[in-house]
């Protein structure tokens, strides 16, 4: 497919953290410079791989949020209190601090802005991180058509936020049992 980037032909890069921003008390943003980073498109992700002093493994991977045309890769990591690598990502991680990543990868879900509008961004809890890089990058005609719709879980409510091409926006909340 067009677009995607092969594994097997990524290597692992270092990125170093160059920024650590707190967006909610469970989710921060990780800038990272990473000498050797290929362009990347709106929707893409990487894969991140941490590891331990004995020499153990862990990779996850986590959506790219910045634009495209930004020399920096920025993450934006939600914490799961019981996973693995998140809490280390959140809470360990300050600047200096080098990882490895490699990516770009997938073009499955990708948006140009040459693809044209109406533009219809989707998304719930994390998965508002591409949506970020896709709204960076939305420089559309201002007549264009576009809307967005997110959702995210909080204790005990779930909150939807719907945005227009206007720039209001609308927020609901409901009691949730999960
Ligand atoms: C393409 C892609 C993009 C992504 N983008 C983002 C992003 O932008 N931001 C973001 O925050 N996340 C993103 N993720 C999710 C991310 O990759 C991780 O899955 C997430 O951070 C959790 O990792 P963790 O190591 O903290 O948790 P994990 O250790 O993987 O645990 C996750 C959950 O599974 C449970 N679990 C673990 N092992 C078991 C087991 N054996 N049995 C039962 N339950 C178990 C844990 O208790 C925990 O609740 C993305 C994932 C993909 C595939």
């Amino acid at each position: 497919m067009a677009g995607t980037a092969v594994l097997g032909r990524l290597t692992w890069l270092v990125a170093e953290v160059v920024d650590v921003v707190t967006e909610t008390t469970r989710a921060k943003t990780l800038a990272f410079d990473v000498p050797g980073w290929l362009r990347h498109r709106a929707g893409q992700h990487v894969d991140v791989r941490l590891t331990a002093e004995d020499g153990y493994q862990a990779q996850r991977s986590y959506s790219i949020g910045s634009a495209r045309d930004c020399t920096r890769v920025e993450l934006t990591v939600e914490r799961l209190d019981d996973g693995e690598v998140s809490p280390y990502l959140t809470d360990e991680l300050r600047r200096g601090d080098q990882i490895e990543l490699r990516g770009p990868v997938g073009g499955y879900f990708v948006w140009e802005p040459s693809q044209g509008g109406p533009l219809l961004l989707v998304g719930g809890g994390s998965g508002v991180v591409p949506l970020m890089a896709m709204s960076a990058r939305a420089t559309l005609p201002r007549a264009t058509p576009r809307r967005g719709s997110y959702c995210r879980r909080a204790t005990g409510t779930t909150s939807s936020t719907a945005t227009s091409s206007s720039g209001s926006a609308v927020t609901a909340s409901r009691s949730s049992t999960r």
